[in-house]
C-alpha cells in the first residue's frame, strides 16, 4: 500500500517548518529514484546478507503450536546484527544518505536500540554520527549509550520536557532545521513526516518478503492466516505485514503497549486512545489529554514507551483491516519468562508484546500464525528477571 502524496487516508502528511520543506523533497526524490535503482538493490542486499546476516531464520516452534492448536512461527529479528531489526532501515537510509552526498548523519534514539543501529552504519560508511537521547533514558539505558560512543557517535542529552523520546525527536527535528543543508536525519520508525513512514516501511518490507519465501518453502503455501507484531512506531510491524496487506485471507494483529491496563492513565496505546493529533511532523493517532495536549505515555518496554503511530498502522486500524491488541507490562513479562523457559530465546520486551498478544485474538484452527521477534532482550534481563507483579 502506497501513500498518496503522503497520505494514508486520513493520516500521514508533512507538517514542518517550511525550512524543513525543501529537505523532504529533496529526500522523496533521492528516495523514488535511487532506493529502486540495480545499483542500490545490489548494494542494500548484499550487506543485508553478509553485514545484517539476513535472511532471519522463520522458526517453528513446536511447544508454542501444541499449547494454541495451529503452528506457531517466530520471525526471528533478534538474530540481526545489533540484534533487532532496526538495522534494515539504518543500512538503507545511510546508502540514500551518502548518495546525496551527505557526510553527517543525526537521529533520535529512545531505548539506543536505533541509536545503535545508526552509529553501527555511520561507522560502517565513515559518517559523522550525532544521537539524540532523553537525559533520562540515558540514565535507564547506560550500556547502550556507551555501545554508541564506541562506535564513534555523540550522543546528546535530550533535556527539553519529560526527558525521553519524543523529546529526542523535537531535538533532532530542531538541529535539522539548524543545519539543513549538510545532515542527513536518519528516522528510526515508521513516523514523522512523509517520506519517512513509506520509506522506513519500504526498507523493512523485506521482513515480509522473507516470510512469505519462507513459508512457500515450509508449508507450500506463501502467506500466514495471521501475523503478529508489537507496535512502537510501527516500523516492525509494517514490515511484517506490508506483503500481506493486500491478501485479505490474512489477519493483521498489532500489539499494542497497554503499560498498567488502557484505562489506568499509565498506558501507551495510541490505537486505543489516540486521537487524531498532529505529531512530529505528521497527522496521526496520538494520545492527548482533554485539551488536545499529547499526553506523557507509559510502557515498561522503552522501544513502546511513544504517543503515538505512524500514519500506516492508523489507517490500516481505523480501516478495520488491522486488530488492535492492547498487552499489558504484567502479561509481556509473562511472555518472556516462558519464551525463556520453553525455547531458550531472551525475547526484546518490545516483542514479547507481540508473544503476549496470541493469547488474546481469536486463534486460526490448524492454521499458520507467524509473530515478529522484532528483537533480543539482553537490555531487558534486569527487568524481566526482577519484576514482580
Ligand atoms: C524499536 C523497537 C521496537 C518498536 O519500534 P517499531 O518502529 O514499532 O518497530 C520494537 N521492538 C524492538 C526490539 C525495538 O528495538
Amino acid at each position: 500500500m502506497k501513500p498518496t502524496n503522503g497520505f494514508y487516508g486520513r493520516f500521514g502528511g508533512v507538517f514542518v517548518p517550511e525550512i524543513l520543506e525543501k529537505n523532504l523533497n529533496t529526500l522523496s526524490k533521492a528516495f523514488n529514484s535511487y532506493a529502486f535503482s540495480d545499483e542500490f538493490k545490489k548494494e542494500y542486499i548484499d550487506l543485508l546478507q553478509n553485514y545484517a546476516g539476513r535472511p532471519s531464520p522463520l522458526y517453528l516452534s513446536q511447544k508454542m503450536s501444541e499449547k494454541y492448536g495451529t503452528k506457531v512461527y517466530l520471525k526471528r529479528e533478534d538474530l540481526n546484527h545489533t540484534g533487532a531489526h532496526k538495522i534494515n532501515n539504518t543500512l538503507g537510509q545511510i546508502l540514500l544518505a551518502r548518495h546525496m552526498g551527505l557526510k553527517r548523519v543525526i537521529a533520535e534514539t529512545g531505548a539506543g536500540s536505533h541509536g545503535t543501529a545508526v552509529a553501527t552504519v555511520c561507522a560502517l560508511l565513515d559518517m559523522e554520527c550525532v544521537v539524540y537521547m532523553g537525559a533520562v533514558d540515558m540514565e535507564r539505558q547506560k550500556p547502550n549509550v556507551d555501545r554508541m560512543r564506541l562506535l564513534g557517535a555523540e550522543v546528546k542529552a535530550a533535556k527539553s520536557g519529560t526527558q525521553t523520546l519524543a523529546d529526542a525527536v523535537n531535538e533532532a527535528l530542531g538541529e535539522w532545521c539548524a543545519r539543513p543543508d549538510d545532515t542527513f536525519y536518519l528516522l528510526g520508525s515508521a513516523v514523522g513526516p512523509a517520506p519517512y513512514p513509506e520509506m522506513v516501511t519500504h526498507f523493512q518490507s523485506i521482513i515480509s518478503e522473507e516470510i512469505a519465501r519462507q513459508l512457500q518453502e515450509k508449508e507450500g503455501r506463501s502467506y500466514p492466516d495471521m501475523v503478529i507484531a508489537c507496535l512502537g512506531g510501527g516500523s516492525n510491524a509494517s514490515g511484517a505485514f506490508y506483503e500481506f496487506i493486500a491478501n485479505d485471507k490474512v489477519r493483521l494483529v498489532g500489539a499494542e503497549a497497554g503499560g498498567k491496563g488502557v484505562e489506568s492513565g499509565q498506558t501507551a496505546a495510541s490505537l486505543n486512545l489516540g486521537r487524531e493529533t498532529v505529531l512530529h511532523g505528521s497527522r496521526s493517532l496520538v494520545i492527548v489529554d482533554e485539551n488536545g495536549e499529547v499526553k506523557e505515555p507509559y510502557s515498561i518496554s522503552a522501544g513502546l514507551d511513544y504517543p503515538g503511530i505512524g500514519p500506516l498502522i492508523a489507517h490500516l486500524y481505523e480501516t478495520g483491516r488491522l486488530e488492535a491488541v492492547a498487552v499489558t507490562d504484567d502479561e509481556a513479562i509473562e511472555a518472556a519468562r516462558d519464551l525463556c523457559k520453553n525455547e531458550g530465546i531472551i525475547p526484546a520486551l518490545e516483542s514479547s508484546h507481540g508473544l503476549a498478544a496470541i493469547k488474546k485474538v481469536d486463534l486460526p484452527k490448524n492454521g499458520i500464525v507467524v509473530i515478529n521477534l522484532s528483537g533480543r532482550g539482553d537490555k531487558d534481563m534486569d527487568l524481566i528477571l526482577n519484576y514482580n507483579n
